[in-house]
C-alpha cells in the first residue's frame, strides 16, 4: 500500500505545531524510517497515519484514496509499541490471536492454524501456552511482532519498538524484521531515534527536528550529502567534523588561517560565511611535518581504541577534531600529530 501525505500538520489542543507542513510519498513494500530527536513530532507522524490522532491540516492518502476521517480499524494497518503492549492475563497464543480480531469472517480453527504458523516463524512455537511475565524481553518483542504481522495486513507501524532491548538483541532483531519486512512485502513505516537503526534497516529515511522535515533520502544519500549541519550532526557516530570558516576567492580557509588546498567553489560574494563539515573517516594521521597538500598540526587529546578501529580526538585551539583510523593506533595523549584531509569528500554548508 503507498501511503501519501501533503502539507501535513498537527496542532495539539495546547496550541503545540507538532507537525509542520510534512510532504512525502512512501512507495508500496518500503521500509520507511522517521528519524529524529526526542521531540521533533515522529510518534504524532505514525499515529496520525494510524487514525489514532487527528490531522489538523493536510491530506494522508492510501493507495490513492483520501483517509483522514477514516477509523483506525479500516485502515488495513498493524502496529507495534515501544512497550509491546502485550495482554498480561493472556497467554502468549492469545495475544498472537487478537492480531486477528478484524477478521470476522476466518473460522476459529483457521485463526489458530495461522497463529501457529506465525510462531513457528517467529521461534516462539514452544511458547504458545506461556504468559508474556514469563518470557525474557526479547521474546515479547517477537510476540508483538507475531501479533502485528499475523493480520497480514499490507502495511504495518513501528513506534521504537527495539528501545528496550539490550545491544546485542537490538542488533539481531534489527536484522530480524528487516528481513521479516522484506519476505512479507509490506510497507513498514518504522519511529526510532537511534540513526544506526535508520541506516541499517531503512530502504528511505526522513530526518525531522522540530516538526518539520530536514531531508528525505536513502541512507547513503543522506550520509554522504546531508543537507543541512543537524542532519550532518544526527547521522554518523562518531558526529561530522563541523568546522566554522568562509571561502576567499573560491578558497575555503577554516576559522584560524587554515587553508584547505586550492579548491575552487563557484560563489555570489567575494567572502562568504560557511560552515565545513568533514566525516571522522575522511581525515587522516600523518608525521607533523608531512607535505601533503593540506596538512595541519594537532595535539591529540582523547584515544578509543576499538579493536577494528580507533576514534581520535584532537584539539587546535578551541576546535575538536574526530578522525577514524582503521585498526589499533596508540598514539599517546598529548602528542602533536599532522593531518590530512580528504578534501573531494568534505561538505559546504552554509551558516545559520
Ligand atoms: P517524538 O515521537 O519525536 O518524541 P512526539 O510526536 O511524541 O515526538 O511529540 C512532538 C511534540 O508534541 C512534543 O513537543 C510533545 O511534547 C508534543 N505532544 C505530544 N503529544 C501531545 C499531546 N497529546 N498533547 C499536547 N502535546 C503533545
Amino acid at each position: 500500500m503507498k501511503i501519501e501525505l501533503i502539507n501535513v500538520s498537527k496542532i495539539y489542543k495546547n496550541d503545540v505545531k507538532a507537525v509542520s507542513d510534512v510532504n512525502v510519498t512512501i512507495e508500496s513494500g518500503e521500509f520507511f524510517v522517521l528519524l529524529g530527536p526526542s521531540g521533533c513530532g515522529k510518534s504524532t507522524l505514525l499515529r496520525m497515519i494510524a487514525g489514532l490522532e487527528d490531522i489538523t491540516e493536510g491530506i494522508l492518502k492510501m493507495d490513492g484514496m483520501v483517509a483522514n476521517n477514516l477509523d483506525p480499524s479500516e485502515r488495513n494497518l498493524s502496529m507495534v509499541f515501544q512497550n509491546y503492549a502485550l495482554y498480561p492475563h493472556l497467554t502468549v497464543e492469545e495475544n498472537i490471536l487478537f492480531g486477528l480480531y478484524k477478521k470476522k469472517n476466518m473460522s476459529k480453527t483457521e485463526k489458530i492454524k495461522k497463529c501457529k504458523d506465525v510462531a513457528e516463524m517467529m521461534g516462539l512455537e514452544q511458547y504458545l501456552k506461556r504468559k508474556p511475565r514469563e518470557l525474557s524481553g526479547g521474546q515479547r518483542q517477537r510476540v508483538a511482532l507475531a501479533r502485528a504481522v499475523v493480520s497480514e495486513d499490507p502495511v504495518c507501524l513501528m513506534d521504537e519498538p527495539l528501545s528496550n532491548l539490550d545491544a546485542k538483541l537490538r542488533t539481531n532483531m534489527r536484522k530480524e524484521i528487516k528481513q521479516l519486512q522484506k519476505r512479507l512485502g509490506i510497507t513498514m513505516i518504522y519511529v526510532t531515534h537511534d540513526q544506526v537503526e535508520a541506516m541499517t534497516m531503512g530502504d528511505k529515511i526522513m530526518v525531522l527536528r522540530n516538526g518539520r522535515v530536514q531531508q528525505i533520502g536513502k541512507p547513503l544519500e543522506i550520509y554522504n550529502s546531508p543537507s543541512n549541519t543537524f542532519v550532518a550532526s544526527f547521522i554518523g557516530a562518531p558526529p561530522m567534523n563541523l568546522i566554522p570558516g568562509c571561502i576567499e576567492n573560491g578558497e575555503i580557509i577554516l576559522d584560524g588561517g587554515h587553508r584547505l588546498g586550492s579548491l575552487r567553489f563557484q560563489q555570489k560574494r567575494s567572502i562568504q560565511e560557511i560552515i565545513v563539515g568533514i566525516r571522522p573517516e575522511h581525515l587522516n594521521i600523518t608525521d607533523v611535518n608531512n607535505r601533503c597538500s593540506i596538512n595541519f598540526n594537532f595535539s591529540v587529546k582523547y584515544k578509543e581504541i576499538l579493536g577494528t578501529e580507533t576514534i581520535i580526538t584532537v584539539e587546535l585551539g578551541r576546535q575538536e577534531m574526530f578522525i577514524r583510523c582503521n585498526g589499533q593506533v596508540d598514539i599517546p595523549i598529548g602528542k602533536e600529530v599532522g593531518i590530512s584531509v580528504e578534501t573531494d569528500k568534505i561538505c559546504i554548508f552554509d551558516k545559520e
